[in-house]
């Protein structure tokens, strides 16, 4: 049983045919989002909805993919909430917590939401999928493209770190260096697209990678026992994860699995990439580019996203905020948080360490305020950090 029933645009509230291909909507140019029969779904029942599997698929009926033969997965999500107790201890934090995303197939969470988008794309009758990606993308598409049978390209700026262009090569992507940035291997897509017939599944630019990424908000429910923590501290780029989240709670609350405690959320980026921060305080509904954008965190290095609004819109609904940190402080969090809980995280995960300090010598977090860090990914790929 699946309970998907169409897709609608973020903006403009348009509905369109879940069981076409889409990608943006065709009016605004903005995400769209999938939509499901929650109210049938809710007289199921959670019990009878979530399975046993130890993936993420254990909440398929809220999930996209329609026959389950087009699942393409490597076991991916429902990772550890540890209790982060030395590193509490040094913060004096009584339940802090590490969403450790670093388990998942080809170390990141970009893994569930790649595993969405390629088992429906191909569902859908998709053959080849492309990417521009600087990062952890990447091979997580390049993975699941694998597993599914589907041709991969991957497009990456030269100067990416070796260990993410080897990780593509060895799971058979083509992969094209670009000389520049992410957004030029963007527009050398785009050209791609003129005279091949690839799937494009560039982050919110197809509706199914945050639903891949919704599930983290389903899983930081259960592992609470279904009362959701206070503050959930989140490294963000595209933001798909955390717009996914905030779209995860409202389908639990529509379900009747949760009451009306959010979590405050948390963006964090690098004080060389902070447009989603700088919009944060000015108040704006949408974020202009960040120019010159630098940071070895790669995830956090996306200059403009087309989920912006949705960002901002999560962040001030839930009463959280947004902290720009510097690279040096993130790092020095990155091996802190390593040393501290036997995670080797990566830069974009001491982020979210080094903004939580920053709350709490604000006093925005009090000491016994349940506090999740994400751990996006892990440290192995980024040797130019260390
Ligand atoms: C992509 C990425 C991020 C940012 O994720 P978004 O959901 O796109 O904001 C953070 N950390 C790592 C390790 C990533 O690869």
């Amino acid at each position: 049983m699946n309970y998907l029933t169409h897709l609608e645009c973020a903006l403009c509230g348009k509905e369109y045919d879940a069981t076409e291909l889409q990608r943006l909507c065709p009016d605004c140019k903005r995400p769209l989002l999938a939509r499901y029969d929650l109210a049938a779904a809710r007289l199921a029942g959670r019990d009878a909805l979530i399975t046993d599997e130890p993936t993420m698929w254990r909440y398929r009926p809220l999930l996209p993919v329609r026959d389950e033969r087009y699942i393409a997965s490597l076991g991916e999500g429902f990772t550890p909430l540890l209790r982060a107790k030395r590193l509490g201890a040094e913060l004096g934090l009584s339940h802090l917590y590490v969403k450790d995303e670093s388990l998942n197939p080809t170390g990141s969470f970009k893994a569930r939401g790649l595993c969405v988008a390629v088992s429906r794309a191909q569902e859908l009758g998709v053959r080849e999928v492309v990417i521009p990606s600087a990062g952890n993308a990447a091979g997580a598409m390049a993975a699941y493209a694998a597993r599914a049978g589907l041709g991969a390209h991957v497009f990456m700026p030269t100067d990416v770190p070796a260990p993410f262009r080897l990780e593509c090569q060895a799971l058979g992507a083509e992969v094209t260096l670009v000389d520049g940035l992410i957004t030029d291997c963007g527009r050398a897509v785009r050209e791609s697209l003129e005279t091949h017939d690839w799937f494009d599944v560039s982050t919110l630019k197809e509706p199914y990678r945050l639903e891949g990424k919704k599930t983290m908000g389903y899983e930081l429910a259960e592992q609470f026992g279904w009362k959701l923590p206070d503050v959930v501290i989140y490294p963000t780029g595209g933001g798909t994860g955390l717009i996914g989240m905030w779209k995860a709670f409202d389908e639990m609350a529509e379900l009747g699995w949760i009451g009306d405690h959010r979590p405050r959320m948390v963006t964090v980026q690098s004080a060389g990439c902070a447009p989603m921060v700088r919009a944060f305080h000015a108040g704006d509904e949408f974020a202009t580019p960040w120019e010159s954008a630098q940071t070895v965190a790669a995830g956090l290095r996306v200059p403009a996203a087309v989920g912006d609004f949705l960002i901002l819109r999560a962040l001030r609904e839930s009463g959280g905020t947004a902290v720009a940190v510097p690279d040096d402080a993130l790092v020095e969090a990155q091996m802190r948080l390593s040393r501290l809980e036997g995670v080797f995280a990566c830069p974009e995960g001491g982020a979210t360490l080094a903004a939580l300090e920053v709350l709490l010598a604000q006093g925005w977090v009090s000491p016994e305020e349940r506090v999740v860090l994400f751990n996006t990914g892990t440290g192995l790929k980024y040797p130019a950090v260390n």
